[in-house]
């Protein structure tokens, strides 16, 4: 069996693709006690995911399922151990998108939500519009019997402390937003989001993607998680779940031009997902990110351009690998 650090394209039959973000942490702070508690995350996920789709789950259910697991641990930067706003509160973001229908539901902005990913979902099936924001999004999730959450259910030191450190680099004139100037760094400040893309035994492909965003975020911020093209899609031929820099993936709408190659140009999985991610965003330097992919035959691909991308994909027989660099 291939040592998992050097699978980054592997064909699963059905299954389940997830990641956990990039800009993993630097070697210091990745003890082999947190490495574990990574990968041990990681596969509880996949795990989760497996028994819903071998259950008779559809892909949408396994999508869910899979996100839920990384939601509820605070290694990740999404539900509970989300980045924090300027003002120390979190601001959720999530997105799931069907192919073949292109049924999708988002959520951007809210902050008293255990699972957004959920809430994503009943956008999708249980009213007319894709993308709810705020406010907004929070009463419909009363309305969808989804219980609301006090700050502090979403709070970790961990994250506080990051703040900390970004409103510090801030102060100093350190951060640059919005610039191409960008290193491993200042991917850190918006990693850990989390994404699953699932096959189900029909040939329903569907991606999601959770994040509670970049630390220290102003003015209603919202990046490329929520965004249906630009962190997530599936369509005719792929379902794509992003994570990096979301403005540089807003802007070359990622996840759906993954989808166009292959459409367009005739290109493989393998090839569409290295033109964008090591090809398009690349050439902007600060287009930092990695996408996890996969196609109607069941090849998956888990691609990036920076130090590590927490990952791992499970097969059609249980099969499950991690992987982070
Ligand atoms: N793309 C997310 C955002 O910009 C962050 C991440 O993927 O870690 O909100």
């Amino acid at each position: 069996m291939a040592d998992p650090e050097k699978v980054h394209a592997v064909r699963v039959g059905w299954g389940l693709v997830i990641h956990g973000g990039v800009g993993v942490l630097p070697p210091e702070q990745l003890t082999p006690a947190v490495d574990g508690a990574y990968r041990d995350a990681l596969t509880e996920s996949l795990s989760r995911g497996f028994e819903t789709l071998s259950g008779g789950g559809s892909a949408t259910d396994g999508v869910v399922e899979a996100i839920k697991v990384m939601e509820d641990s605070p290694l990740f930067n999404v539900g509970r151990g989300s980045n924090l706003t300027s003002d120390g509160l979190v601001s959720m973001d999530a997105s799931i998108m069907e192919g073949g229908t292109l049924s999708a539901g988002a959520v951007a902005g809210v902050r008293d939500v255990r699972h957004p990913i959920r809430l994503a979902r009943h956008v999708m099936d249980d009213c007319p519009h894709v993308l709810l924001a705020g406010e907004g999004a929070e009463a419909f999730a009363r309305e969808m019997g989804m219980a609301s959450h006090e700050p502090d259910f979403f709070f970790t030191q961990r994250r506080w402390d990051d703040l900390q450190a970004a409103k510090a680099r801030e102060a100093q004139g350190e951060a640059k937003p919005n610039t191409v100037d960008a290193g491993d760094e200042e991917i850190r400040d918006r990693a850990g989001t989390v994404g699953a893309v699932a096959l189900d035994r029909e040939g329903l492909l569907v991606a999601g993607t959770s994040t509670g965003g970049s630390a220290n975020k102003k003015w209603g911020r919202i990046g490329d998680s929520p965004i249906v093209a630009a962190g997530t899609y599936a369509g005719s031929h792929c379902g794509v779940s992003c994570t990096g820099w979301g403005e540089y993936f807003i802007r070359h709408a990622v996840a759906h031009d993954i989808q166009a190659r292959m459409a367009y140009l005739g290109v493989t999985l393998k090839e569409a997902t290295e033109q964008v991610v090591l090809g398009t965003l690349e050439d902007h330097r600060a287009g930092l990110g990695g996408v996890v992919a996969m196609d109607r035959q069941g090849y998956v691909e888990m691609c990036f351009n920076t130090r590590g991308m927490y990952r791992g994909w499970v097969d059609e027989v249980g099969r499950v690998r991690v992987a982070i660099f």
